[in-house]
């Protein structure tokens, strides 16, 4: 039972999202989280995976023991503080895997058979005046992960009737059948395709950086479903700019909702709007889930999926 009052609702929730919420609990929302918390006593925060918690937040709320976010990754949550403050901190895993590696197979079918100017070259009549360009088979293909885990492991198994070869990189080897590669470097080079489903954590901030595009190669994609901050943008930029590698399809960038304006004009990029999980049924799955780990809290139980801090 989660006591009337007690939740402070931190950032913006999409409709289907504030539903779930409401059909469960009665939160108090706070849309901007930079703004004063309102008043109340509150011992639990409800947020987003997109929604950066600040520490001075925190620091006004000296009730709260979770922080229940919606999403796999607690990138934008103040790790430190929340360890040094006992606080807990839960998160959404594994009930929105089926939305991310569905759009990420869309999205890697959309680079290289580069559907969306297939449909634009039909929709503007330039078919009555020559051929659309020929593109490539996935089929064949060398695939690379960049983060063998809940993601990446359904991803690969997904990917697998489409006959390529997968391979993976992380920070120890797992019980898979597929090779592993050590460094993210030698995996790039052994890849046509290097997908990335790491956390964004200090060890992979920028991880993809020019000498791994270099080592991907003029005929290697780079799909990024990660986060933005996995991948060094300006050196990505100069990398499609120059052909260095054949095309990127980023659900992710560095400064969302804004990228780098350098995307928005190149032809061998595909971009979408950080959707992974943006399917109504997933983003039921994930809102219940964080609601369930904050009755846990409440029933004093062991967290369902308690971040470890
Ligand atoms: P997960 O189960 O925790 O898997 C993450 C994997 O990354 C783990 O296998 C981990 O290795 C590995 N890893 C850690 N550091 C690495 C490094 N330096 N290089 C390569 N691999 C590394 O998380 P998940 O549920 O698969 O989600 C993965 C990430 O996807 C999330 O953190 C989130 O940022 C992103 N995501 C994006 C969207 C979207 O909308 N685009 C949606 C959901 C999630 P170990 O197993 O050895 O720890």
């Amino acid at each position: 039972m989660i006591p009337v009052n007690s939740v402070l609702q931190v950032g913006q929730f999409p409709d289907i999202m504030q539903m779930e919420i409401d059909k469960r609990l009665s939160a108090t929302k706070m849309p901007d989280p930079k703004s004063k918390p309102p008043e109340g006593s509150f011992t639990a925060i409800i947020t987003r995976s997109n929604t950066q918690i600040p520490q001075g937040l925190l620091e006004q709320l000296p009730s709260v023991g979770l922080v229940a976010t919606c999403g796999v990754g607690y990138d934008n949550l103040p790790l430190d503080y929340l360890k040094a403050s006992g606080i807990k901190a839960s998160n959404t895993p594994g009930v929105l895997n089926d939305a991310v590696c569905e759009l990420a197979i869309g999205m890697l079918f959309s680079l290289v058979r580069r559907i969306p100017e297939a449909h634009a070259f039909v929709q503007n009549k330039a078919w009555s005046k020559g051929l659309f360009t020929v593109t490539s088979t996935l089929a064949g293909k060398r695939v690379g992960i960049a983060g063998m885990g809940r993601i990446g492991q359904d991803l690969a198994k997904r990917l697998e009737p489409f006959k390529v070869k997968i391979a993976y990189t992380g920070p120890s080897p797992k019980a898979l059948t597929y090779d592993y590669y050590p460094d993210l470097k030698s995996l790039a080079n052994a890849s046509d395709v290097l997908i990335l489903a790491c956390p964004a954590t200090p060890e992979t901030d920028k991880m993809v950086n020019a000498e791994v595009l270099d080592a991907l190669g003029s005929s290697g994609y780079l799909l990024n479903i990660a986060r933005g901050s996995v991948v060094d943008e300006g050196a990505l930029l100069v990398a499609l700019q120059q052909k260095k590698i054949a095309g990127a399809a980023l659900d992710v960038f560095e400064n969302e909702p804004n990228p780098n304006p350098g995307f928005l004009i190149l032809d061998n990029v595909l971009l979408t709007p950080h959707i992974g999980s943006a399917t109504t049924e997933t983003r039921q799955l994930m809102t219940n889930l964080a609601i369930d780990n904050l009755e846990a809290f409440y029933n004093q139980q062991p967290l369902l999926t308690e971040v470890i801090n």
